[in-house]
């Protein structure tokens, strides 16, 4: 599918604002920059090439702003249009200056996401692909960033294709044993082959679905409490931690705004810092609400930060919160250990099972480096940090490879009770489905409207 407008918009590229593009894509992209712009003949330069020059309103004949501009003719291109890229210097009204010109010369302004889309249209990407694009720009760290561009590059996608081939191919081996049956028991054997197959692609659906959590996590922050009785020291941990680590910029969408929420990055791992119902730094949690209900409010976090006083022995409002946190994941803290000990280590080591203990003195700015590695330990563990693994982070393909793998156990359950392979065939369709969906194979025309209107404008 082709489509014959030019559009334009301003598009920053990620982590340098003091720069900004305006970005054309289209059949006129070049003619409209070759009108505007001083210097060399843009009809004539070759593709893939950068030049400068100044950008002058051909109506005023003023000089709006000195550029560079970038070349790239159809189809070795994002979208495989010819692209323009006026890199512009003179800050953002020097930009909007360019961009009207542009428009008066004929482009229209893109919606937002519409370069992607025409990459997609045009063939140029997939549908998991032009989502990662959407991932990248919403990146809130090194990690995530990594992920993004994995499943930008492909990986994902090559994955979901080899499932999806799998299950094809073994339809139509039944199909063929059903057509030509060689042996008596063709029923049994291809019921047996099912069994096989369906196994296996349903164990790689669930190992993507065991690492979309991290996924989930590296885009959008660790939710994070920090709990403790008063005067433990839970304020001057959130100093340190926002202190010592670059706080992120928060701007995901979807959050609600009364939420205070603040982003620090953890040796790659974004701690979101929530104070839903005032858990972020709660001293009497369990005696305002009671364990049970804190439970439910703690539950509501990936990480609990648990702090004692070395200074103090425990008590049973200690006790209490180890109690609480019972099941989650928490990292007990121990700190003020410049301080005379009062606090039985061991009653303490017991309480938290194998979850790590980690001393700290604040005061002293002493077991920070120790506490980050533990929360880096948590989230990086094993194979998760070999980088190697294909992470699903987005949520609509945690929702389709969620319904994949239900069909899958449909027909699972379909071949033990030996129900007719037609019926079992069903199942494996719709799984086959569901995947061609993450990849846009089958995905409706409304769907894709709906997903590339999420982007941001200029990508
Ligand atoms: P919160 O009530 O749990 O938030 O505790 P704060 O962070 O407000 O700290 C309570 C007091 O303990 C403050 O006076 C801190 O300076 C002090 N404090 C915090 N960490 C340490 C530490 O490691 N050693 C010592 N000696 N004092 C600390
Ligand atoms: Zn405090």
């Amino acid at each position: 599918m082709m489509e014959t407008d030019t559009i334009t918009a301003i598009s920053t590229p990620i982590g340098e604002g003091a720069i900004a593009i305006v970005r054309l894509s289209g059949p006129e992209a070049i003619s409209i920059a070759a009108t505007i712009f001083t210097g060399k003949n843009l009809h004539e330069v070759e593709s893939h090439t950068i030049h400068y020059g100044k950008i002058i309103d051909p109506e005023s004949e003023e000089v709006a702003d000195e550029v560079m501009v970038s070349v790239m003719r159809a189809p070795k291109t994002f979208t495989r249009e010819d692209v323009v890229e006026i890199n512009c210097h003179g800050g953002m009204v020097a930009v909007n200056r360019v961009l009207q010109i542009v428009l008066d010369q004929g482009a229209r302004i893109a919606e937002p996401g519409e370069f992607t889309k025409r990459a997609f249209l045009n063939g140029r990407i997939d549908l998991s692909q032009a989502e990662a694009v959407m991932d990248l720009i919403r990146a809130k760290t090194d990690k995530a960033m990594n992920v993004a561009l994995k499943q930008m590059d492909g990986r994902l996608s090559s994955l979901i294709q080899r499932l999806r081939q799998d299950l094809l191919e073994t339809v139509a081996h039944v199909e063929v044993n059903i057509d030509y049956p060689e042996y008596d028991d063709v029923e049994e054997m291809s019921h047996e082959m099912m069994r096989k197959k369906t196994k296996e692609v349903h164990e790689e659906i669930q190992k993507l679905l065991s690492v979309a959590k991290q996924g989930k996590i590296l885009r959008e922050g660790l939710a994070t409490a920090i709990i403790g009785r008063p005067n433990v020291g839970k304020s001057s941990l959130m100093n340190t931690l926002v202190q010592e680590n670059k706080a992120i910029v928060t701007d995901i969408p979807g959050t609600t705004r009364d939420i205070i929420e603040e982003y620090v990055n953890v040796k790659g791992v974004p701690l979101r810092l929530v104070d839903t119902a005032g858990i972020r730094e709660t001293e009497d949690i369990v005696e305002k609400i009671g364990v049970e209900r804190s439970r439910k409010v703690l539950k509501e976090s990936d990480l609990i930060l648990l702090v004692l006083n070395y200074n103090e022995p425990l008590s049973d409002e200690d006790r209490n919160l180890f109690e609480a946190v019972k099941g989650l994941e928490y990292i007990v803290i121990v700190n003020k250990t410049d301080l005379e000990q009062k606090l039985n280590m061991d009653e303490v080591r017991e309480l938290a099972g194998e979850k790590p203990v980690i001393a700290t003195s604040l005061v002293r700015e002493e077991g920070v480096e120790q506490l980050e590695e533990a929360i880096r330990n948590i989230f990086f563990a094993g194979e998760i940090e070999s980088g190697d693994l294909t992470y699903v982070s987005n949520v609509r393909h945690i929702q389709l490879l969620k319904k994949a793998a239900k069909a899958l156990e449909d027909a699972m359950e379909a071949i033990e009770l030996g129900m007719p392979l037609d019926v079992i065939q069903i199942d494996v369709t719709r799984t086959w489905e569901f995947l061609g969906e993450i990849i846009g194979d089958t995905a409706s025309d409304a769907l894709i409207d709906q997903l590339f209107s999420q982007f941001c404008l200029g990508k």
